[in-house]
């Protein structure tokens, strides 16, 4: 009956093209379309149960806000305590359910996303959040995929870490899921990062409750049919709607709070952080706090590099999903030497972006996701167009007629401490400082000290010294640091992902280190010969 089990190998998730005419294209548009037809009403997710307030709120497609996708029921205070009873109901049975049964319910969510979900959960990405196949399908799909495959094989990497042993005695570490519930609380931006916000604690034999931001909602019930598909037990995953600051007063305030496993921007993390500290000493444990939050990621070349391999890095990396990544590049230092042939290069890229609904599989760029990004972003441009120290080199231009539309924007400043070279903006945004060339050391001081930040850099040099000088004076600017490629797009089990500074606790979503923050170890000792005699021999007589 007992055994000691090996999961299956993980194995990246290979992305899928969507070529025009391919069998998975055609499948995703008539996916599209139904969920276009659905209209549904999305209840919370409590104990099991569907959960309806009748505070109906509607869910629209950021490129197309006239269009309703669905409505989800608002919660209140009310249902987050709902939430919290039905997790903790849950615990015992769920974290002793033995660690393979666990292991197999992710694994099925795995496969289900991987096979009969594939289309719904990108088509419902594509839709609600405004991205195009491609970034659908690395996040929703693939991503997503991998954070469940891989997390089975870290948990099982660490399960299988045991002390040393000498004779008479054996001990073991065992791994126990926290004592109390997990708070999970979701951005916007990624798909696959909610999911992996409550599956990760949920996989250790933790119980969540999972708040997802209101504009991800669309795909978050998506990925909650899936939990429920793969046969995940009542009251271990619980999805509620509610205002940020109302749901976490009640879950803050509660004795069980045993973590919170956050992704989001930096202010929010920092005040459900005072608020913990401030009730302290009201908590059962020392709750967990995990954070990803925001970043001003930057891409600096050395006068080495290659002005077209830096382009395309710029252009990829500030603008794929709108700049909308915790990762994209956001400020760049480019050496005047080179800056001509960049330009050129990157002028070329972004005349060919073409923007638009992601229904039209021609459009690299999207909508932004909703009105309040858009009037904050066209703000930071308008005022760049009308400041005499900076020049807007590429678009600039913006229309929410019909969605939250904004052209990639390059703005030219004189100025390494302009606003826009260290305030998060999370758009399509990107500023660049030229330095001169012989400068550089000058300049890597400049990325270290000019924002808070410190989650992704690039640095872009041929030359291995340079490289060798960057990543040593560079070192605490960013957890996820890349040479000669741009700073987004890490791959789970390839490259953990999370920064430190303002960019949060560095908890490496995507390996092992992160499921460490959801147990909690107990040390047993036993002895097979236990000591019948109390003397040492230091205590013996001297002849
Ligand atoms: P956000 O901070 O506005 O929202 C994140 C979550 O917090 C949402 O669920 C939201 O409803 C909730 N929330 C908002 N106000 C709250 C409050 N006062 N109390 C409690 N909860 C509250 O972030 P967003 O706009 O959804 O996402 C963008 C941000 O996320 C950016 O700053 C980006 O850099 C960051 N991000 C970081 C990473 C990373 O891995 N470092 C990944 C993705 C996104």
């Amino acid at each position: 009956m007992i055994s000691i089990p090996e999961p299956p190998k993980p194995v990246n998730e290979e992305v899928r093209t969507y070529k025009p005419g391919s069998a998975d294209r055609l499948e995703l548009v008539e996916t599209i379309r139904r969920l276009k037809e659905e209209k549904s009403d999305i209840p919370m997710f409590i104990g099991g149960k569907n959960v309806k307030t009748g505070v109906l709120e509607a869910i629209r497609a950021p490129h197309d806000h006239k269009t309703v996708l669905a409505h989800f029921h608002m919660g209140t205070g009310e249902q987050v305590k709902m939430a919290i009873s039905a997790a903790l109901s849950a615990r015992q049975k769920w974290s002793e359910t033995s660690w393979e049964q666990r292991a197999s319910v992710f694994l099925k969510a795995a496969s289900l996303l991987s096979g009969p979900f594939r289309y719904k959960i990108n088509a419902a990405t594509m839709l609600g959040q405004s991205k195009n196949i491609h970034q659908a399908e690395i996040d929703a799909a693939s991503e997503s995929i991998d954070f469940l495959n891989f997390n089975v094989q870290f948990m099982a990497d660490i399960y299988s870490i045991q002390p040393e042993n000498n004779r008479y005695t054996w001990n073991r570490l065992e791994q126990r899921p926290l004592e109390g519930f997990v708070y999970a609380v979701s951005p916007f931006n990624f798909t696959s990062i909610a999911l992996n916000l409550a599956a990760a604690p949920a996989l250790m034999g933790n119980v969540v409750v999972w708040k997802p931001a209101q504009t991800q909602i669309y795909s978050a019930k998506v990925l909650m049919e899936v939990f429920h598909a793969a046969g995940l037990p009542a009251g271990v995953i619980n999805m509620v709607f509610a205002p940020g600051k109302e749901a976490a007063d009640v879950v803050l305030s509660h004795r069980d709070l045993a973590g919170i496993h956050f992704t989001g921007s930096t202010e929010v993390f920092q005040s459900l952080w005072t608020q913990v500290g401030n009730s302290i000493k009201s908590y059962k444990s020392f709750p967990r706090l995990v954070g990803e939050t925001g970043g001003k990621d930057y891409i600096l070349a050395h006068p080495s590099a290659r002005p077209i391999e830096i382009a395309t890095a710029l252009s990829r990396g500030a603008f794929e999903y709108q700049g909308q990544k915790c990762s994209a590049a956001s400020r760049a230092y480019i050496p005047e030497s080179l800056w001509p042939k960049v330009l050129c290069h990157l002028l070329d890229d972004l005349n060919q972006f073409k923007m638009g609904s992601p229904e039209d599989f021609g459009n690299f760029i999207n909508a932004v996701i909703d009105e309040k990004a858009f009037d904050k972003l066209i703000s930071y441009i308008d005022n760049a167009r009308n400041d005499p120290s900076v020049e807007v080199v590429a678009g600039g231009n913006y229309s929410k007629e019909t969605g939250y539309f904004i052209e990639p924007t390059v703005i030219l400043t004189r100025d390494p401490n302009y606003v826009t070279m260290h305030t998060e903006l999370f758009g399509p945004v990107l500023t660049i400082y030229i330095y001169p060339d012989d400068q550089f050391i000058e300049t890597l001081d400049l990325v270290d000290n000019t924002s808070p930040y410190a989650l992704t850099g690039a640095i872009f040099a041929t030359d291995r010294y340079a490289i060798d000088q960057a990543s040593k004076r560079l070192v605490n600017t960013a957890g996820n640091f890349y040479i000669n490629d741009k700073p987004t797009g890490a791959v789970v089990g390839r490259q953990p992902f999370g920064g430190s500074r303002a960019s949060g606790t560095n908890d490496k979503a995507g390996s092992m280190l992160n499921l460490l923050r959801w147990v909690s170890p107990r040390t047993i000792k036993e002895c097979f010969l236990p000591p019948v005699d109390h003397s040492y021999p230091f205590l013996d007589p001297v002849n």
